[in-house]
C-alpha cells in the first residue's frame, strides 16, 4: 500500500515566510534611517515610507497564506480525503481510483498484490501494462463511459480478472465537478475453469461416441456393399459391430451415472449398509473376467459386518470399477487382493478402508494426480482395448465425495497399484 503524506497544517511554512519579510523590512528600515540621518528625508516621510514597505511586504504574504491554507485544508481534490481512501481500502476486490489523467489517487492492498508496480500519483498504465487495459482506460477517460477489459495474471498461477472501469463525477474543492476513474477487478478464474472443463467434457464425450459410431457406419456400408454376400465376413463384422455398440452403451451408462452422482453430490447417503456382502457380490460377478485373465481374486475381509452410511447401488459401481481395473490393468500380476480394514485419517478421524491391490505394471507417478480426471487414461489404446471409457475413476471419486470419503492411490511402477476407498466410520459400526 502507498503511504500517504500527513495532512498539511495551516502554519507549517510560517518561519520561512517571516524570515523573508523580516529581511526586507530590516533592509528598508536601515536605508530609511540612513537617509534621515543624512538629512535627505524627514522622519515623517521616512515613517510613511516604512509603513508602505511593511504593507507591501506583509499583505500579499497574508493573502497568499489565506489562499493556500484554504486549499491545504480542503485539499485540491476532495477524493484525496481519508474517507475515500478508507472506502477504497475496504473494497474486497482489487480497486484503484484514478484522476482524470489516469494518475493513481488511491488503491487497496488487493490491487497492490495484483499489480505491485502501482504507485500514487503515477499513471496507472505503467503498472497495468496490458494493451487491452490501456486502450479501455483511454476510451473510458475520453468518453466518460464505463469500459470492461480482461486482465491476465500469470504469477504465481494463471488468473483471469475482469477489469471494470467506471467513470465517477466527483465534486471539486470549489463547488465544480471533476471526473475520476474507479477500476475494480473481479476474479473470473473459477468460472473460466468450469467453462473450460465443460467444453473439454463435451469435446471428449463426442469424440468417444463418434469413434465407435464411425466404425459401425463403416461396417454397415461394407455389409450393404462389397461384403453383401460374404457370410464369413458378415459374421466377423457383426461381432465387431456388437463390441462397438457395447462400448457406446457403456460410455452412455457411465456418463449417466456420473451426472446422477453429481446431481445428488450435496446429499450424503444416510442408509446404513454392510459393505462386505456388496464387495463379495462384486467379486463373484467379476469371476468370469478374472478367469479369462488368469487372475485370482483374494478377499481379506473381516467376519463381523462393516457398516457405513452409503448408497448400495453406488457402492456396487465403486467396488466394481476398482476391482475391474485391477483385473484389466494389473492382470500380469496374477493376483488381486481386496481387503477391508479400520484406520484413521491424519487428523485421527476413524475410517473404514477398502483396498484393492494388484501386482501388475503399476502406474508412473506423474499420472497419479490426474487419474480421476474424466477421460484421462495412462494409455488410451490399452484402455480402449480393455473396453474402458476413461470415466471409471472419475465416477469412483464422485461417489466417494458424496459419501464424504476419499480415494487413496499408491503405486510403484512394476510392482502393482493399490486403490483404497476410505469411508468415514459410522460411530456404532461393528468391525
Ligand atoms: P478406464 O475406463 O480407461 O479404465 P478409469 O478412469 O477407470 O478408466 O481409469 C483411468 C486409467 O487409469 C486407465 O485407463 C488406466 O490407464 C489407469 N489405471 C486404472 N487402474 C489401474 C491399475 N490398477 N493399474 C494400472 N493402471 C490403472
Amino acid at each position: 500500500m502507498a503511504v500517504e503524506a500527513s495532512p498539511p497544517t495551516l502554519f507549517s511554512p510560517w518561519p520561512d515566510r517571516l524570515r523573508h519579510s523580516a529581511i526586507i523590512l530590516l533592509a528598508a528600515g536601515l536605508a530609511l534611517i540612513a537617509l534621515v540621518m543624512f538629512g535627505e528625508l524627514s522622519p515623517t516621510r521616512a515613517g510613511i515610507a516604512f509603513a508602505c514597505i511593511a504593507g507591501a511586504a506583509l499583505v500579499p504574504w497574508r493573502l497568499h497564506d489565506v489562499a493556500t491554507s484554504r486549499e491545504e485544508v480542503l485539499g485540491d481534490n476532495p477524493v484525496e480525503a481519508p474517507a475515500v481512501r478508507a472506502i477504497i481500502a475496504g473494497m474486497p476486490d482489487p480497486a484503484v481510483l484514478l484522476d482524470r489523467a489516469g494518475r493513481v489517487i488511491h488503491f487497496n492492498g488487493a490491487a497492490a498484490q495484483l499489480a505491485p508496480a502501482l504507485r500514487k500519483n503515477e499513471l496507472a498504465q505503467f503498472a497495468l501494462r496490458s494493451p487491452e487495459i490501456v486502450t479501455a482506460l483511454r476510451e473510458s477517460i475520453a468518453t466518460t463511459e464505463p469500459r470492461r477489459a480482461t486482465y491476465l495474471d500469470h504469477v504465481p498461477v494463471d488468473r483471469w480478472m475482469e477489469l471494470i472501469i467506471t467513470p465517477l463525477s466527483v465534486p471539486t474543492a470549489f463547488g465544480g465537478l471533476d471526473t475520476c476513474m474507479l477500476l475494480t477487478f473481479h476474479d473470473q478464474t473459477p468460472l473460466r475453469r468450469v467453462e473450460e472443463m465443460r467444453a473439454d467434457f463435451v469435446a471428449n464425450a463426442s469424440h468417444e461416441l463418434r469413434t465407435p459410431l464411425a466404425a459401425l457406419s463403416g461396417f454397415i456400408e461394407t455389409l450393404q456393399g462389397p461384403a453383401k454376400d460374404d457370410a464369413k465376413a458378415r459374421e466377423r463384422f457383426l461381432g465387431i459391430m456388437h463390441t462397438q455398440a457395447r462400448r457406446m452403451a457403456r460410455l452412455i451408462d457411465d456418463l449417466l451415472s456420473l451426472s446422477r452422482v453429481e446431481l445428488t453430490a450435496h446429499v450424503r447417503p444416510d442408509m446404513q449398509v454392510d459393505i462386505l456382502p456388496i464387495i463379495r457380490q462384486v467379486g463373484d460377478g467379476l469371476e468370469p473376467l478374472a478367469a479369462e485373465r488368469h487372475v485370482k481374486i483374494e478377499m481379506a475381509l473381516p467376519d463381523a459386518p462393516v457398516v457405513i452410511a452409503g448408497d448400495r447401488e453406488e457402492l456396487l459401481r465403486l467396488f466394481e470399477n476398482l476391482i475391474e481395473n485391477a483385473l484389466k490393468y494389473g492382470a500380469s500380476g496374477g493376483r488381486v487382493v481386496v481387503s477391508v480394514t479400520a484406520a484413521a485419517t491424519g487428523e485421527g478421524v476413524p475410517e473404514v478402508r477398502v483396498a484393492v491391490r494388484d501386482f501388475g505394471p503399476g502406474i508412473a507417478p506423474e499420472h497419479l494426480p490426474r487419474l480421476t480426471e474424466r477421460f484421462y487414461r495412462v494409455d488410451v489404446g490399452d484402455s480402449r482395448a480393455q473396453g474402458g471409457t476413461g470415466l471409471g475413476l472419475s465416477l469412483v471419486k464422485h461417489i466417494l465425495n458424496r459419501h464424504r470419503g476419499r480415494l487413496l492411490i499408491e503405486s510403484v511402477p512394476k510392482n502393482g497399484a493399490t486403490f483404497t476407498a476410505a469411508f468415514p466410520k459410522v460411530p456404532s459400526a461393528v468391525n
